[in-house]
């Protein structure tokens, strides 16, 4: 597989450092609000790198921190009368949440910032006794002059830098571009214990300590959104090279959002939450509407992209369905026919295509050309009726494990399109049970079992399940 890497700047071949163990960490949300949609992308960035990872037989450590202590917290719980951990915990679940819902499962580790306090406090001190720290009033920066390579991330000049940046009133750092690790206590604020007085880490810091506690030096790939290159990333290179440890090899930044599309801009103001667009579109859509566009160029997100792209996932799921009614009752080992072989042919070159493109710096866009490539030409083959039913079955079987890798399972699956009138028959037919009147209830379970269903009492109600 060949990544490209920010800090190169060009594709190089990704081997991992632990031999098939893949080590990633993304910086994750500050849990202030309700998660908006362009962190959802690193988000669905990160999750279908590591099913890639998997697929290929490596096993990934993905990490991906919440950062659960910050001004636009502490603001927010003082506005609202709050303590800022009632903030945090409110965001943090909503977050955890919203991006469950898009069904891809979570990372490995969601380290809370505020649960890593120690470890960010030996980082700076070690920083602090090696020089590359110094203690300024109740505050503790980072001392860019004492450390050569500030800059190569963002490919600036520090000389450059120095010219655009400027010291806040009430700040005692001795350099504009030094940046704090540790911020002294303000009356009203959080505060921990540290050799520096009463204080709270800055933001930069802790994604050094959790990374490094997590994945250890030299880990993999560290991603996220291309704003954080500067200055957060080139920040978090600063601490943790500067404290002795190799950062990360491979540098992943995903392009921006851009939400300014007449449409999305005219409509509610809510829209732009993941929350508020998955209450109006199936994950698959917004995830087929991620994974278009490559991960590095910017995305032109618009409600006409979505509805483009839930029309793509739902002809997909159609070709699911028509598998399945085919497939329905296939015989054990029935042979392929010549047919079946040709459908399952042109099936191998499309995942050939498809595992050429995401080993090409994971070019998802190009990956999803193909399904819905396939989605087309297998439609056109049940159209003609030239799959047998154990080519359907094989066809599905091989497509199944495709779109699992982009995180499109629940285009295969059957469970979420059950009818309503064969859910309000199961609920008669356990009124019935209840009612002890089991010629009628016997009676509904036939009558499911004919729509293709099939009832199973299980403690706390039913579950229905599709049989064809
Ligand atoms: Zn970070």
């Amino acid at each position: 597989m060949r990544l490209y890497d920010s800090m190169t700047q060009e594709k190089k071949d990704f081997v991992p450092r632990d031999g098939d163990h893949v080590t990633m960490y993304f910086c994750g949300p500050t849990v202030y609000n309700y998660v908006h949609i362009g962190n959802a992308r690193p988000y669905v960035v990160s999750m279908v790198a590591k099913r890639y990872f998997e697929s290929l037989g490596y096993r990934v450590t993905l990490v991906e921190n919440i950062t659960d202590i910050d001004d636009r917290i502490i603001n927010k719980g003082n506005a609202e009368g709050r303590d800022y951990r009632e903030v945090a915990k409110q965001f943090a679940d909503a977050y955890r949440e919203d991006t469950s819902r898009l069904g891809l499962g979570r990372p490995d580790v969601e380290p809370l910032a505020t649960e890593h306090i120690q470890e960010i406090i030996d980082l700076i001190a070690g920083l602090v006794a090696e020089g590359h720290a110094y203690q300024a009033g109740p505050d503790v920066y980072f001392d860019v002059d004492s450390w050569g390579e500030y800059g190569k991330l963002s490919k600036q000049q520090v000389a450059e830098m120095r010219h655009g940046a400027r010291i806040d009133v009430g700040d005692d750092k001795a350099d504009p571009l030094d940046f704090a690790l540790w911020k002294g206590a303000k009356p009203g604020e959080p505060a921990w214990d540290s050799p520096w007085g009463q204080g709270r880490p800055g933001w930069h810091i802790e994604c050094s300590a959790m990374s490094l506690k997590y994945l250890g030096a030299g880990f993999d790939i560290h991603g996220g959104g291309r704003d954080l290159i500067f200055p957060h990333h080139e920040n978090e290179i600063a601490q943790s090279e500067a404290a002795g440890k190799p950062f990360a090899r491979f540098w992943m930044h995903n392009g921006m959002l851009n939400l300014s599309s007449e449409k999305m801009s005219k409509s509610v103001g809510n829209i732009r939450t993941l929350r508020s667009i998955l209450d109006k579109h199936r994950p698959e859509a917004l995830i087929a509407a991620f994974l278009g566009s490559h991960y590095r160029s910017p995305l032109e997100f618009s409600e006409d992209l979505l509805e483009e792209t839930e029309q793509q996932v739902d002809r997909l799921r159609n070709v699911f369905r028509g598998l399945a009614d085919r497939a329905a009752g296939a015989p054990a080992g029935a042979a392929l026919t010549a047919a079946d072989q040709a459908v399952l042919d042109k099936l191998a070159a499309r995942h050939t295509a498809f595992d050429e493109a995401l080993a090409d710096d994971l070019n998802t866009a190009a990956a999803l050309a193909e399904v819905f490539g396939v989605a087309r030409e297998v439609n056109a083959a049940l159209a003609a009726g030239e799959l047998s039913a154990a080519g359907a079955a094989a066809v599905r079987t091989e497509l199944t494990g495709v779109i699992h890798v982009l995180g499109l399972d629940a285009v295969a699956g059957t469970e979420d399109e059950i009818p309503a009138e064969v859910v309000a028959m199961a609920e008669e037919r356990r009124a019935a049970r209840a009612a002890r009147d089991f010629a009628k209830s016997d009676a509904l379970r036939d009558a499911i079992a004919e729509a293709g269903y099939e009832v199973r009492d299980v403690p706390d109600g039913f579950k229905i399940i599709r049989t064809r």
